[in-house]
């Protein structure tokens, strides 16, 4: 079931829970309208199939309906939904909802022995039925657009949220330049700040309020004020002020939009304009996060009610650290409550604690971020040159990295030198300092502004680099890009002896759409291009619906098949080709067999993922005539390669939160590092959702440079779930 305030990415869930069960040989039933379906019982309770689920995943809301249930918070109410289950057979509860549904869970799990005496008492069951089903086993999956339960570093929701967001803001910020304004603009998140946080993170934001952080001065207006005074003084047009619904003043009296919106126009005769963006933020296509983190979490539910058949507490199955983990129900929902009592308590520094790591990073980030200006006052600082540059192929948000480090390392009291045209501009001296008002407007830019190419130096190359980081003084280097930037980083270090300029330290931000650099789970742009992939191919399914077809769509990213494998699950394709797990003429043979059975069952549309190099011989071209010839009358088959629109597009919020807390980190780390003892040569990455550095000759070791990835992909055991989901019937 799925319940309370509906989230994107519930119909993922579903979809993969019904799936799972069904291709384990268990019934599964949903419950129309959450909790109030339970307790209705009679058509509002449905067995489902494996078509149940069909045409599901990309879509918005919940198929099989949320609501609030007055009845269930009265014990009737319980015994009557007792009375169903039983009726039923059904033992084993998924619930999808936020904490108010996953508390009514754990407590009908509690009150399960008591309720089933009752009916038994009352004869509305049999003594059989009593002893067979002695009690209710849960499992919690956290459906919340807020991100605000302790425990799980995702609900399902947040990230389709925080796009919704973005989208309005990049609107806003178009029309807002034109006018010079300020836009405030509030967002949901009632005793949470995370939307607003990032989206304030993500987007460049002058200034943010949060339940968890109000303004540190007594007078928040004349913080508010003072700071988009300043930035009129510095010569930015137009500000951005985000607001979550929870916002509070230091004293805990809440701070709403309309009073923001009035100080800035009383005090400082601003022209501010209002923006509430209410329920569209819980509108729309989930986003490929949320469509293949619910599918792997939904997965896991029905595993872990199948492995654990005697958890002594209601579980929910969550994410830590990119790692699928149980963990306690009441005990995250206490830690969660706790949090907001904290906040009423004046307790903040706790309350952020509790959020966890990402959430007080981002802050600090934004803290930072929006601090530094123009005309640092810093004393005892030896001004440093920093390069900073692109290199490889593009990758949406390296803008926003190069944005951070420039701000960053201006506000720290140092110059930032930007190096156009990756290392062929750095091979002819195409160096020029990068000022604070230059890079303002790339937040929300794709592309690269200071441009970049997968040119790598060789030879006398590296003579002409080492003269111009001599000559433009260079003291450190941020290389923003993939395996090129890394490979190169690489020969500086082993060049030291021959060009003492490269002796500085240099680190390597991963920015690229494949996701192949080793060192970090995610790299820089992969978010963007996947959703940029799967947004094709939901048109691309759309325009199949009328014809028995099957696609053959091939993405980009070389010989690392992280985009086809995560477009795979976040899009329902039946089977992905990837250079890792390999291509046999066998495998397509079975997969076209595979399709001839399921269009004569009734299939009406196939979808095959394929990865640009998975296989030197079998190219999309080639499966696909092979599909086409061999499907003869039962399907045609289209091919559609998707080509550049994979690497263009505004950088997704979880891109930009991403690219400006690593750029952020990096400065710090150039600017400790410089000048002083060894200087490390590093990449920085996220590993297992923390930030760390790693050296670049401990890399190479990871590294299968044959194939320029990593030698172990956390994702490449997804591909069992395809092949699970993909299948025309249980
Ligand atoms: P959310 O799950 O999004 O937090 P709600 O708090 O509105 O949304 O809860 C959704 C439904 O869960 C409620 O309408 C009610 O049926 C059930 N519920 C919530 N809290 C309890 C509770 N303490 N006891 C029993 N049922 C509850």
């Amino acid at each position: 079931m799925t319940s309370g305030g509906d989230a994107p990415g519930m119909n993922a869930a579903v979809r993969a829970v019904v799936k799972t069960a069904l291709s384990n040989g268990i019934e599964v039933y949903a419950f129309y309208q959450g909790y109030q379906g339970m307790v209705d019982g009679g058509d509002s309770i449905k067995n489902m199939g494996w078509d149940s689920v069909g045409g599901i995943l990309h879509k918005g809301g919940t198929k099989i309906g949320s609501a609030r249930c007055m009845k269930f918070r009265e014990r009737a109410g319980r015994l009557k939904a007792a009375e169903n289950l039983i009726e039923r057979q059904i033992d084993n509860l998924v619930v999808i909802g936020g904490d108010g549904s996953l508390t009514g869970a754990n407590l009908f799990r509690e009150e399960w022995p008591s309720l089933v005496e009752e009916l038994l008492k009352k004869k509305k069951i049999t003594k059989k039925q009593a002893t067979n089903h002695p009690k209710l086993n849960i499992v919690g999956l956290v459906g919340s657009i807020d991100n605000d339960l302790s425990g799980t570093d995702m609900t399902i929701g947040a990230d389709t949220a925080l796009r919704r967001i973005a989208e309005a803001l990049d609107a806003l910020s178009s029309t807002a330049a034109s006018h010079q304004r300020t836009f405030v603009v509030e967002v949901m998140g009632r005793n949470c700040g995370y939307l607003a946080l990032m989206s304030a993170l993500s987007s460049g934001a002058d200034y943010v309020l949060i339940p968890e952080r109000p303004p540190e001065a007594d007078d928040w207006a004349k913080e508010l004020c003072d700071k988009i005074s300043a930035n009129k003084k510095a010569g930015k047009k137009n500000s951005l002020v985000i607001v979550s619904e929870g916002a509070k003043d230091k004293k805990g009296n809440p701070i709403n939009s309309f009073q923001v919106v009035d100080v800035l126009k009383k005090r400082i005769d601003e022209d501010a304009r209002l923006t509430i963006l209410g329920h569209v933020q819980r509108g729309g296509a989930p986003t490929a996060f949320d469509r293949y983190a619910s599918t792997v979490l939904g997965y896991a539910a029905v595993q872990h009610l199948m492995d654990e058949e005697d958890d002594k507490e209601s579980m929910i199955i969550g994410l830590q650290k990119n790692r699928v983990k149980a963990i306690p129900l009441m005990e995250s929902i206490k830690k969660t409550q706790s949090i907001v009592g904290l906040i009423s308590n004046k307790e903040f520094d706790k309350a952020i604690e509790l959020r966890g790591g990402n959430f007080r990073e981002s802050l600090e980030t934004f803290n930072t971020l929006s601090r530094a200006m123009p005309d640092p006052k810093v004393e005892n600082v030896i001004p440093l040159n920093i390069l900073v540059m692109n290199a490889s192929t593009l990758a949406p948000g390296m803008n926003i990295a190069v944005r951070t480090a420039v701000r960053l390392g201006i506000e720290k009291g140092h110059r930032v030198l930007g190096v156009k045209n990756a290392f062929k501009g750095l091979i002819n001296n195409e160096i020029e300092e990068l000022s604070w008002m230059d890079v303002e407007e790339w937040t929300t830019l794709g592309g690269s502004e200071l441009g970049t190419n997968r040119k790598m130096p060789e030879n006398r190359d590296f003579y002409a680099i080492a003269k111009n980081l001599e000559s433009n003084n260079i003291h450190a280097m941020l290389i923003i890009g993939g395996m090129v930037g890394y490979e190169t980083a690489y020969h500086f270090c082993e060049k030291r002896n021959e060009f003492p300029a490269f002796d500085i330290p240099i680190v390597c931000l991963p920015a690229t759409i494949n996701n192949n650099l080793p060192g970090t789970d995610f790299s820089v742009g992969a978010d963007t291009a996947l959703n940029s992939i799967i947004e094709a191919v939901d048109k691309i399914k759309e325009s199949a619906v009328a014809n028995k077809r099957v696609f053959v769509v091939e993405v980009m990213g070389r010989y690392c098949g992280y985009l086809a494998m995560m477009s795979g699950l976040a899009t329902g394709a039946e089977r992905v080709y990837l250079h890792e797990n390999g291509v046999t003429l066998q495998d397509l043979q079975n997969d076209v067999n595979m399709f001839k059975k399921a269009f004569n069952e009734g299939k009406r549309m196939g979808l095959v993922l394929k990865s640009e190099y998975a296989n030197e011989i079998y190219t999309t071209p080639f499966i696909s005539a092979l599909f086409e010839e061999d499907g003869g009358d039962i399907f045609d088959v289209r091919q559609s390669i998707l080509g550049h629109l994979q690497q263009g597009g505004n950088p997704s919020p979880y891109d930009r939160a991403m690219a400006t807390k690593l750029a952020a980190k990096s400065i710090d780390f150039l600017v400790k590092k410089a000048g002083k003892g060894k200087h490390d040569v590093v990449s920085i990455g996220l590993h297992g959702g923390h930030i760390d550095y790693r050296n670049l000759e401990d890399l190479a070791k990871m590294v299968d440079l044959k194939y320029s990835r990593p030698k172990e992909q956390w994702w490449t055991r997804l591909e069992r779930l395809i092949n699970l989901f993909g299948r025309s019937s249980a």
